[in-house]
């Protein structure tokens, strides 16, 4: 049996911090998919399309990895689809203690398991919070974000 495991985010924009858990990600499980989760109330700086055509550009090649938008919660969408793994990345505790009690309460809703993978240490410090705020204020966001011209 495939084992598959969905990395789930808004991804505003996805970062080398990001890229990095899914190539961890892929030692572990047969193939990724990443789910872009879209919530109709919250304000996006990169266009779904955009989004998508960037995570997509940087697996190019890689047929492991796949990218798909939802709606809704993340668990309806792993049930729907036969996901029984959900990863997800860690910087430093603040992340571990929110990440726990998602994946408890995700754990109680489907018996989904979260697998938590921890980020290089040189992207501890990466969100996308911080990109966004350099790539509106014109700098560069190359060090930061691969590909970053597919975002365009
Ligand atoms: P959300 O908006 O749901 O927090 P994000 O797109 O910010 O989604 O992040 C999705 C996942 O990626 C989360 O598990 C988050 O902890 C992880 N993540 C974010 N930035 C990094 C990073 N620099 N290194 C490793 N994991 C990260």
């Amino acid at each position: 049996m495939q084992k598959i495991a969905l990395f789930a985010g808004s991804f505003d924009p996805f970062t080398k911090g990001h890229e990095s858990i899914v190539l961890k990600a892929l030692q572990i499980f047969d193939s990724i998919v990443i789910g872009i989760g879209t919530n109709t109330s919250k304000k996006y700086l990169f266009p779904i399309e955009k989004r998508v055509q960037h995570i997509e550009g940087i697996f190019k090649g890689n047929d492991k990895v796949s990218v798909v938008v939802y709606e809704g919660l993340t668990v309806n969408y792993c049930s729907e689809h036969n996901i029984h793994h959900l990863i997800r990345g860690l910087r430093n505790t603040q992340d571990f203690e929110y990440e726990t009690s998602i994946a408890h309460v995700n754990n109680s809703l489907t018996h989904i398991e979260t697998v938590f993978l921890l980020t290089e240490l040189k992207y501890s410090a990466l969100n996308s919070s911080i990109v966004r705020e350099i790539y509106k204020s014109k700098g560069s966001i190359d060090s930061f974000v691969t590909h970053s011209e597919l975002l365009v």
